[in-house]
């Protein structure tokens, strides 16, 4: 781990960038070498790479087993007089 921004020092393994190094909110990601500023998800509050979209906002993929099951799930709710 090492800051190309300022003289970082790394204290237990711990990120400690001088005062006002650009760097200072991000995180350093190994297998990039990169550093990487995460921000909270506004929805579930999980760090998400900044610019990224967070796993919850992805739509959810439609199953096809699903509308085969729509026949069985129409006579069922006939049959319990819910239509
Ligand atoms: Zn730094
Ligand atoms: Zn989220």
């Amino acid at each position: 781990m090492n800051c190309d921004q300022c003289q970082m020092v790394s204290i237990n393994g711990q990120a400690c960038h001088e005062t006002g190094c650009p760097n200072e909110r991000k995180t350093w990601v190994e297998e990039r070498q990169e550093w990487i500023r995460y921000v909270d998800c506004f929805t579930c509050g999980y760090p998400v790479e900044i610019g990224e979209t967070c796993d919850c906002q992805l739509p959810i993929e439609e199953e096809d087993e699903e509308f085969l099951d729509l026949e069985e799930l129409g006579r069922f709710i006939a049959e319990e007089g819910l239509a």
